[in-house]
């Protein structure tokens, strides 16, 4: 009788324990729940005047008649104005793609063709930089399984991370395979690399490296943060490959269609 009466009274406060647990990751996944809903609030309350602001800043940069001050202010006010816009519709979609309860609707979507798409905007960048941008891929569509707005978000993150991180006169590769049931994408560029350091913080929001290099580039650290959640919500799987002064080489991995 003493043993059933010992087991019981473990039992009961494993279940007690049980039950607190279960309270807290409730508590906790409100919590984030609230901190996504509220980053989206305040960036749309952000985003609503700063669009006025730089409509009004294109139209004074219009006029014909101002000073050399007056204009390069406007000219820096402007810069200014699209440096926070971008930080807002960043925040925006890091949050719309953290939300648990906004699912993706997967459907086929040809990697290749948004690929194409990707580096054809890049181009003038690439440009400016004498960089070669090249596409390896079989010539039939390559198939994943997920959302095309957020994947072409994802390749276009990678590609310009990939360009902008990239000296003069090199050149950047972007790969598409199927291996088994997965479709591979890798970006490699011949940039200014990552530190291991660094490359253990990168998908986190805002993160930045210290290379001072890196720094010199214009960003926000939020590109790889919404690269990482897409992927995740799309039970893929992102690896990175780098080295100081030779180079990145960003994998995903998503489920082909
Ligand atoms: P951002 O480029 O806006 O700073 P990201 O989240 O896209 O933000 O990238 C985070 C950091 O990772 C960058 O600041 C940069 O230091 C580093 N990084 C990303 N991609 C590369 C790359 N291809 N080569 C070298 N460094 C990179």
């Amino acid at each position: 009788a003493l043993d059933i009466g010992h087991d019981l009274g473990r039992a009961i406060l494993n279940a007690r324990a049980f039950e607190r647990e279960h309270q807290l990751v409730e508590e906790l996944q409100a919590l984030d729940s609230y901190k996504s809903e509220l980053i989206a609030t305040v960036s749309h309350e952000l985003k609503n005047p700063l669009t006025a602001i730089i409509g009004h800043l294109e139209m004074l940069e219009a006029s014909p008649d101002l000073n050399g001050t007056t204009r390069s202010s406007l000219a820096a006010m402007d810069r200014g104005a699209r440096r926070l816009a971008r930080v807002i519709d960043d925040l925006l979609l890091l949050s719309k793609v953290g939300d648990p309860t906004n699912t993706i609707i997967p459907a086929p979507v040809d990697l290749h063709r948004v690929l194409d798409d990707v580096v054809d905007l890049s181009s003038v960048a690439a440009d400016r930089k004498h960089l070669t941008v090249r596409i390896e891929a079989p010539d039939a569509p390559v198939l994943a399984l997920g959302d095309a707005d957020e994947l072409d978000r994802v390749c276009a993150n990678l590609v310009s991370n990939a360009v902008k991180y990239t000296p003069e006169g090199r050149s950047v590769t972007v790969s598409l395979a199927h291996v088994g049931d997965q479709v591979v994408l890798e970006c490699s560029d011949e940039g200014i690399g990552i530190s291991t350091a660094d490359q253990e913080q990168l998908f986190t929001e805002f993160y930045r490296s210290t290379n001072p290099e890196a720094i010199a580039q214009p960003g926000t650290g939020l590109g790889l943060a919404i690269v990482s959640r897409i992927v995740g919500r799309h039970h893929g799987r992102i690896e990175v490959e780098s080295a100081l002064g030779k180079g990145s080489t960003f994998r995903i991995y998503l489920p082909a269609a």
